[in-house]
């Protein structure tokens, strides 16, 4: 009889320890651990820098190939992705893009869906559309051509046909529609000064932010069997009761965290609970990205130290109770210590089921 005391309470420390280990969130020490992937990278040069640093804190890259002026061109991305690809295929995962040149002429559509059948073969995991659509580029008429436009449909119909997730960029953090006084960041104040041809507030002629929101939220709701992933929060950064809203009403969209904690940890020191709570409740639907981007001119030794502090900060702030100072809010930040199992979804289980399934 004692013994049998002695064996179940023995039985229920140990259970009692397991729960309360379940319950302990990650540490810092922790981090380099931890099975993460960054659903969100641009790996821009064939080297070894961005892949030994993954290697090095367990993470695994999916690099965005994106149509944009300030990177490399578009077949110049796709071939330093075959070249990390065949380097590492654990560690490194692409997706495509395609042009918009050409878009609404004949033949357009045909040579994109051609593209995109060369791309998924030779490995990508999702196509890529940026913010030009609706932000710049222009139809014959001279209107802005936005998401929902019908000429992007047998696009779409190929790239659903491809089982391939559509990954969206669209518009810009609500911040660049407000005077920079008004703006929640630092980091989109100097982005904005610094780009004025993206900074809307100074461009009042183009589309609103609500206009864009709109846009998608149709492109959405028109494709209901796409696999659609919101990148940067869907835009809706600013606000996770109407990102809530924007998930709750599209079952078939996802969303990066990509570039937009700051916008978070805004909200978190006025309503941590509120914050917190969120992510619990979409622990399915969100996917960790960084958006760190390595290009042929960044120096290797400076964009690894910077991309390791970089995901070091949104790991304190997503995974431990620490409190950090965020030199773009100027203030001190405290983390919101989720649950073990849901950074592990987070961090790692949605992007394998949305982007890597087939691999
Ligand atoms: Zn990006």
């Amino acid at each position: 009889m004692r013994n049998t005391i002695a064996v179940l309470s023995t039985a229920i420390l140990m259970w009692a320890g397991q729960a309360a280990g379940a319950e302990t969130p990650y540490s810092m020490a922790d981090f380099a651990r931890v099975p993460k992937i960054d659903s969100h990278v641009h790996d821009n040069v064939a080297d070894d820098t961005f892949l030994a640093l993954a290697r090095k804190n367990n993470f695994e890259l999916l690099s965005i190939n994106v149509d944009y002026p300030d990177f490399p061109s578009l077949s110049d991305q796709a071939t330093v992705a075959h070249a990390l690809r065949a380097r590492d295929k654990l560690h490194f995962h692409f997706t495509t893009a395609f042009a918009m040149k050409g878009f609404g002429t004949p033949g357009w559509a045909e040579r994109v869906n051609q593209r995109l059948n060369a791309e998924k073969a030779a490995g990508a995991v999702a196509v890529k559309i940026w913010k030009n659509v609706g932000l710049i580029e222009t139809d014959a008429k001279g209107h802005k051509i936005m998401l929902d436009d019908p000429g992007f449909d047998p696009v779409i119909a190929h790239i659903i046909s491809l089982q391939l997730p559509l990954i969206d960029h669209q518009g810009e953090p609500k911040n660049c529609w407000l005077p920079l006084d008004q703006m929640s960041t630092d980091n989109d104040r100097s982005y904005f000064k610094e780009h004025p041809n993206y900074y809307m507030y100074l461009h009042p002629e183009g589309p609103s932010y609500e206009t864009l929101m709109a846009a998608r939220d149709r492109f959405v709701a028109k494709h209901p069997d796409l696999h659609f992933v919101g990148a940067h929060m869907a835009s809706l950064e600013w606000s996770v009761d109407r990102l809530a809203a924007f998930l709750d009403r599209y079952p078939n969209a996802n969303v990066d965290l990509a570039a937009r904690m700051t916008q978070v940890m805004y909200q978190s020191a006025r309503d941590y609970k509120k914050v917190r709570a969120f992510y619990i409740k979409y622990q399915d639907r969100l996917l960790y990205g960084s958006d760190l981007a390595q290009n042929p001119s960044d120096k290797p030794a400076q964009f690894t130290r910077e991309a390791q502090a970089f995901w070091e900060m949104d790991w304190r702030y997503l995974a431990t109770p620490e409190t950090q100072h965020v030199a773009d809010l100027k203030a001190d930040i405290k983390g919101l210590a989720l649950p073990r199992t849901v950074i592990d979804k987070i961090y790692y289980r949605n992007a394998k089921r949305v982007f890597l399934a087939g691999q």
